[in-house]
C-alpha cells in the first residue's frame, strides 16, 4: 500500500539532493575540522561555508551561529546558558505556556531549583498577548522564551512586538523557531530576538543536527564543555556531513520558499474549509491568519484521537494528534489545554502537516476517507 505522509511537523524525509551533498563527507572528506593538516582544513572550509549559508538564511552574522544537535539542545543551551550568567542579576523567567517540552522541562527543573517562573497564557487561538509579557516582567527577570510557530496548532506568535518589550528592559529573548525555519522567510534582526533555535530535520535535512543563533554581546555559557570548537560555545567534533546536509537543505528551501508556501497554504485551506463541511462536531484549532502554511489541526467531538490515527494508518495515512514527542503519553496536550479546550476535545485531535511531497491527490484521498472513519469511530 502506498503511504501518505501528513506528519511533516514531526520530521521530514531527507531530500535526496541533501544526501548526495553529504556523501563525500563520510569517506573522501572525513577530516576533523580542528586538525591543522590539509584533510582537516578541507572540513574546516566545508564547515565555514555551511555556516555562511545557514547564517545568511536567518539574517545572522556567521560568528553568531553555533552548530549543535538540534532544537532540543539549542533550547537547553539557551536556558541554562543564560541563567548561569545572569543568576546574580535575578531569578525570574517568563515563558509561554504553549512552548515545546524542550523549553518547558528545563524551565520546570529551574523552578524546582528555586527560580521563579511566570507562564504566559495563550488565547483560544494559541496566541500570546504582548501586553501579558510586559505585565509579567519584573526587575528580577533574566529570560523571556516565546516560540515562533507552535508545533501542534501552527499559530505564529507576535515575536516582533515581544522583542520590543524585551529590548526596552534589556532581557534576553529566546525564540524556538524549530517549526518555522525553512518554511517561511525569517530574519533574526527583523524578529529582534537574541537567541533562535532550529533543527535541520524539520526542513528536509538530516536528523540530529541544528543550530542556535546567539546575538553578539548576549552572554551564554557553553553547553558542552571540553574542546574549544564553535568558538568555545559548544565542545565536540563538528558533524561535518550533517552540517553540510543542513546547508544544502537550506539552499533547496531558499529556492522554493515562496512557491512552496503558497502551494501548501492552498492545500491547508482546502482541509480547513472542507473538513468542517463534511463532518459534524469539528473544531479547527489555531489562529486562521497567523498560521504556518503547512498546518491544519482539528478536534472532533465524541472521538478518541488515538483510534482515528490507527484507522487512518490502516488506510496508509500517517498523521498525528499533536507533538510526536508526547504521543503515547496519556496526558492531553498542554497546548490545547492552555488554549482552553476541555480534555474530551483535546483527546479527539488530529494534526495534518504538509510538505514538499504532499499532493492535491493526497488531500483528495484524506477528504474522501475521513468522514467515514470519523463516523465509524464516533462514541
Ligand atoms: N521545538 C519545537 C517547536 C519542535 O517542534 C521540536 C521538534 N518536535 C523541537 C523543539 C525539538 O527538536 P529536536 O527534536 O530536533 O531536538
Amino acid at each position: 500500500m502506498e503511504k501518505i505522509y501528513f506528519d511533516y511537523a514531526a520530521t521530514t524525509p531527507t531530500d535526496p539532493e541533501v544526501i548526495k551533498a553529504m556523501q563525500p563527507y563520510f569517506f573522501e572528506h572525513f577530516g576533523n575540522a580542528s586538525s591543522p593538516h590539509s584533510i582537516g582544513r578541507e572540513s574546516q572550509k566545508a564547515l565555514e561555508d555551511a555556516r555562511g549559508v545557514v547564517s545568511q538564511f536567518v539574517g545572522a552574522n556567521p560568528n553568531d551561529i553555533v552548530f549543535n544537535s538540534g532544537a532540543t539542545e539549542g533550547n537547553n543551551h539557551a536556558i541554562s546558558g543564560i541563567v548561569y550568567h545572569a543568576m546574580d542579576r535575578g531569578n525570574h523567567i517568563v515563558v509561554c505556556s504553549a512552548e515545546h517540552h524542550s523549553v518547558l522541562v528545563p524551565i520546570e527543573q529551574l523552578q524546582r531549583d528555586g527560580f521563579k517562573v511566570t507562564y504566559l497564557p495563550v488565547d483560544s487561538n494559541g496566541l500570546v498577548d504582548p501586553a501579558s509579557v510586559k505585565a509579567a516582567i519584573n526587575d528580577q527577570t533574566i529570560l523571556i522564551a516565546v516560540m515562533h510557530a507552535n508545533n501542534e496548532v501552527g499559530s505564529i506568535q507576535p515575536i516582533k512586538e515581544i522583542s520590543v518589550i524585551a529590548k526596552e528592559r534589556n532581557i534576553p529573548f529566546l525564540v524556538d523557531a524549530c517549526q518555522s525555519v525553512g518554511h517561511l522567510s525569517l530574519d533574526v534582526n527583523e524578529l529582534g530576538c537574541d537567541l533562535l533555535t532550529f533543527s535541520a530535520h524539520k526542513f528536509y535535512g538530516p536528523k540530529g543536527v541544528g543550530a542556535i543563533y546567539i546575538r553578539e554581546g548576549i552572554k551564554v555559557s557553553s553547553f558542552l564543555l571540553g574542546g574549544d570548537q564553535e568558538r568555545d560555545r559548544r565542545a565536540s567534533t563538528q558533524n561535518i556531513s550533517a552540517i553540510v546536509g543542513m546547508a544544502k537543505a537550506i539552499e533547496l528551501c531558499k529556492d522554493e520558499l515562496l512557491t512552496e508556501y503558497a502551494r501548501e497554504e492552498k492545500m491547508r485551506d482546502r482541509l480547513i474549509e472542507e473538513i468542517p463541511k463534511r463532518i459534524d462536531g469539528v473544531k479547527v484549532n489555531g489562529d486562521l491568519k497567523n498560521r504556518l502554511a503547512n498546518n491544519a489541526h482539528f478536534s472532533f467531538e465524541n472521538l478518541e484521537g488515538e483510534s482515528l490515527l490507527m484507522s487512518l494508518d490502516m488506510q496508509g495515512i500517517c498523521a498525528s494528534m499533536g507533538s510526536a514527542c508526547t504521543s503515547g503519553a496519556m496526558e492531553p496536550s498542554h497546548v490545547l489545554r492552555a488554549m482552553g479546550l476541555d480534555d474530551a476535545l483535546a483527546y479527539g485531535s488530529l494534526r495534518i502537516t504538509l510538505g514538499r511531497w504532499t499532493t492535491d491527490e493526497n488531500i483528495d484521498f484524506l477528504l474522501e476517507q475521513l468522514p467515514q472513519l470519523v463516523g465509524s469511530l464516533r462514541l
